[in-house]
């Protein structure tokens, strides 16, 4: 049993460190219109340090941005208010999705543009942004025939992943949090479970969380047949999809058990790629995959348990201590980066 730990432990490193460089994430060139009395005044001067302090509300910044369901999202650093209607690139309409989270219709060629953002402090930025053309970015998404499994994503901009598993039990203290902050969180969630709490999800994907496929009853889909392991998949995706207006990319095996089987059987579901993890939770403890602090292109697995606001409180505030950005999890966070080779132990 040991032997067979150390095994799997030397497999889950093996898999994980066979990492090369990633693309980095589009970044948009930040031009704020709005500069905070900090920026422009220094301590140098006697007469500055005496001048009142003026905390002027900061503008808003673009955290990330990536193509998801042919639409370009803009992920802000603070939320928005609902500012005039905007066209960027002449056709594009700008709308606001979740609180920091701003999306762009349809672009057929890429070009550049203005986009104006209004905090809900008030606080406004005009940034210039590259939108690509939406058509070629729908295309990276391409059917694949193995869903590949990733236990680390790309760690540009010392992002890190936060994703919750399964969905029995919904919390509110983590709607608050996104309400409060930029949080982007990815809930792999049971099809079964999401059914008996539709409105809390349904809010959950207001407050701006993405949403992952966690089959519809969490079984060991290695002991299942691949037509059994496909209808798991892609039932939970197809509902999920239709319940909640944002049908999965991206799953999670059941326990981290995967095989070419249940890869093959996601992809046939639609899947593009599959999610491991790199760390977990237990309690308010985290544990990384070798012990050591959480570092850039980590996921997180957590869990909705009671506790879970509690839990995320103390991960936030490891991630800040350590100076680490919470960003979406996309199929396209995982461009780059190897894939794992090896059965995960977890739920
Ligand atoms: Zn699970």
């Amino acid at each position: 049993m040991v032997l067979i730990t150390v095994i799997s432990l030397v497999a889950l490193i093996a898999g994980c460190l066979g990492r090369s460089g990633p693309a980095p994430v589009q970044l948009a060139h930040r031009q704020p219109l709005t500069r905070t009395s900090r920026t422009s005044r220094t301590s140098r001067t006697s007469r500055a340090s005496r001048a009142p302090k003026v905390s002027a509300p900061r503008p808003p910044r673009i955290v990330t941005s990536g193509a998801s369901s042919g639409r370009w999202l803009v992920y802000t650093s603070d939320p928005l208010r609902a500012g005039p209607a905007q066209v960027l690139c002449g056709t594009d309409k700008v709308s606001l999705v979740a609180p920091s989270q701003v999306a762009v219709s349809e672009s057929a060629a890429a070009c550049h543009a203005q986009l104006l953002l209004t905090a809900q402090n008030g606080a406004r930025a005009s940034i210039t942004v590259t939108i690509p053309a939406l058509a070629k970015a729908k295309a990276k998404v391409r059917a694949v025939s193995v869903a590949k499994l990733y236990c680390f994503a790309n760690p540009a901009g010392r992002a890190i992943y936060i994703t919750i598993d399964d969905g029995w039990t919904p919390s509110t203290e983590v709607l608050d949090l996104m309400h409060q902050t930029y949080l982007p969180i990815t809930a792999f969630l049971i099809a079964d479970a999401a059914k008996e709490y539709l409105s809390y999800w349904k809010s959950f994907v207001a407050a701006g969380g993405l949403i992952g496929d966690h089959t519809v009853s969490h079984p060991y889909l290695t002991k299942l047949t691949l037509a059994k392991a496909t209808t798991q998949w892609s039932q939970a995706r197809t509902d999920l999809g239709r319940w909640l207006g944002q049908t999965p990319a991206m799953g999670r095996p059941p326990y981290g058990a995967f095989d070419h089987t249940v890869q093959v059987a996601a992809a046939r579901a639609g899947l593009t790629s599959l999610a491991g993890w790199s760390a977990t939770m237990s309690g308010n403890r985290i544990q990384t995959w070798n012990g050591k602090p959480l570092v850039p292109g980590e996921i997180v697995i957590l869990h909705w348990v009671p506790g879970l606001g509690h839990q995320l409180t103390v991960l936030l505030a490891a991630i800040r201590a350590l100076h680490l950005n919470p960003k979406p999890l996309t199929v396209a966070s995982f461009a780059g980066i190897a894939p794992q080779q090896h059965s995960l132990n977890g739920d």
